[in-house]
């Protein structure tokens, strides 16, 4: 086999893998490089080596991991344009969008190199002294979905060596080449072990969760996974925190106008190609604007410019993979019988996973693009005449990541929030994520939290010392 153009790091070096896997660009079906694919028994390597070197780094002053996790930070700024180009190809996003995700993604680095976990004193008072002191786990087992390959590792990998934890990282088989190139710099500033890096070909999430040294696993991706990684987990009574699906819910009242406002909903919706986890994948509209704004979005889409990544201009690119595509098509064709098709539906006769933004109108609940996850550039408008009902319609939902409301009158809009049932809801806006909110989803969205202070506390065990006195 010829050596490896990428390189999985196993306690601290890079090591071609077992075997080797496609990876395709999903703007061409073209195989364009190749990554390596770790076996079983390179990944029960990397668990041992993340275990071996868990205690020194757990021992290491807080400082010092922060000093680490900054220069991971610098590494990839130093390097943004090159990840940036590689993550287009590798995932579609148009190559801005891919530069905000690395951005972003150093970022949210400094956030959490910049977090403290201080000694709380519960209690001193003449009879004891209670603290509450914050430990790391052991070894993390963290595993990334493909629709935004960088930012999505950057909520898991810093927190836990913030925490003194030391981490196998595994990134989606059809976008592992910007983890992989992660990796090779990470080599020379993360003592060996500390951080590994494994990918696979969809085979290796399920060993990694079970594995009796793996202490907690963090997972981002489906809900149908998201359960079998609990399911995983629960023999050893693993700690997990999940991040898994949602059909978020925007709810436009009526004083909305729809020209102002379309282009946010618009934007809320199709960015990376509906592919985002809280992308607003059902919109209910008021019955008194409702004509309006379904016009205002099918021209949105009908203007959307389509294409590859690394095209200037390109505003929304291909469906990741052929499994998502094949999917969101399905839907779409599903949709024709129960709603009306006023924009795209389409796929343009060229190569690559494209499918054009698609509005579905005069659609409803109980139907399969309203009820599913699409998870792709097509969006049912339902309208609605009480917002009560459009609320309660909102909650009949399985998920429960985000949502929103849209009003001139925020107090209108505040009361109909408080009352829908997601981990998060914004109120004019949808799809902010700040690395300093908590994140989560209620209900079969997931379980625990990202982000913020409480998501670095996910990473590490709650131990009280209590002395008398
Ligand atoms: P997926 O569940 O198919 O895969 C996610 C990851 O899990 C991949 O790395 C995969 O290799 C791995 N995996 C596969 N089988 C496994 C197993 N048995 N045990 C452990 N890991 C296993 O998800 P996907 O299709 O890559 O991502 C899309 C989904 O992710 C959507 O439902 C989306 O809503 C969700 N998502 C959620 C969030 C969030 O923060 N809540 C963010 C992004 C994506």
């Amino acid at each position: 086999m010829a050596e490896q153009a990428y390189k999985l790091l196993i306690g601290g070096n890079l090591v071609d893998g077992d075997s080797t896997m496609d990876v395709i660009n999903p703007a061409t079906e073209a195989v364009f490089t190749q990554a390596p694919r770790a076996s079983e028994a390179q990944l029960n390597d990397a668990v041992a080596a993340a275990k071996a070197a868990f205690p020194a780094w757990a021992a290491t002053p807080i400082d010092e991991r922060r000093k680490v996790i900054t220069a991971i930070a610098d590494a990839v700024e130093a390097n943004y344009e090159d990840f940036a180009r590689l993550l287009t190809q590798e995932q579609g996003k148009p190559l801005q969008d891919a530069t905000g995700e690395v951005l972003g993604t150093v970022a949210f680095m400094r956030y959490f190199a910049g977090l403290d976990m201080p000694v709380k004193v519960l209690d001193d008072s003449e009879g004891r002294r209670v603290e509450a002191h914050r430990k790391p786990l052991g070894v993390i087992g963290a595993i990334v979905p493909w629709n935004f390959p960088m930012i999505l590792m950057a909520f898991k990998l810093p927190p836990a060596l913030l925490a003194g934890n030391t981490v196998v990282l595994k990134p989606a088989p059809t976008t592992p080449l910007t983890t992989l190139k992660l990796a090779g710099l990470m080599k020379d500033i993360v003592p060996a072990g500390v951080v590994n890096v494994i990918t696979d070909a969809n085979d290796l999430g399920a060993p990694l969760t079970a594995h009796p040294d793996i202490r907690k696993v963090s997972f981002t991706g489906s809900t149908s996974t998201g359960a079998k990684v609990m399911a995983g987990a629960a023999n050893l009574l693993k700690r997990i925190t999940l991040e898994l699906g949602g059909n978020d819910a925007g709810i436009v009242l009526d004083d909305v106008n729809p020209k102002e406002t379309a282009p946010q909903l618009f934007q809320s919706a199709f960015q990376n190609s509906g592919q985002v986890c809280i992308a607003m994948k059902r919109l209910y509209v008021h019955e008194s604007i409702y004509d309006e704004m379904c016009a205002e979005l099918a021209k949105l889409a009908e203007d959307a410019i389509i294409g590859d990544g690394l095209e200037q201009g390109t505003q929304l690119g291909p469906l990741q993979n052929k499994m998502q595509y094949d999917k969101v098509k399905d839907l779409i064709e599903d949709a024709r019988k129960d709603g009306q098709i006023i924009a795209g539906g389409t796929t343009p006769d060229q190569k690559g996973y494209f499918i054009r933004p698609t509005i579905v109108r005069d659609i409803s609940d109980g139907t399969r693009l309203v009820d599913e996850e699409q998870f792709g550039p097509v969006l049912p408008v339902i309208k609605y005449s009480d917002p009560e009902d459009a609320v309660a319609r909102a909650n009949a939902s399985p998920y429960g990541l985000g949502g929103s409301v849209w009003s001139k009158d925020t107090d209108r809009a505040y009361a109909l929030a408080d009352k829908m049932d997601a981990g998060t809801i914004w109120v004019n806006k949808h799809a902010e994520l700040d690395p300093m909110i908590p994140f989560g989803g209620s209900k079969m969205s997931g379980v625990g939290t990202e982000l913020g202070a409480d998501g670095l506390e996910e990473f590490t065990q709650l131990k009280i010392i209590n002395m008398a006195r």
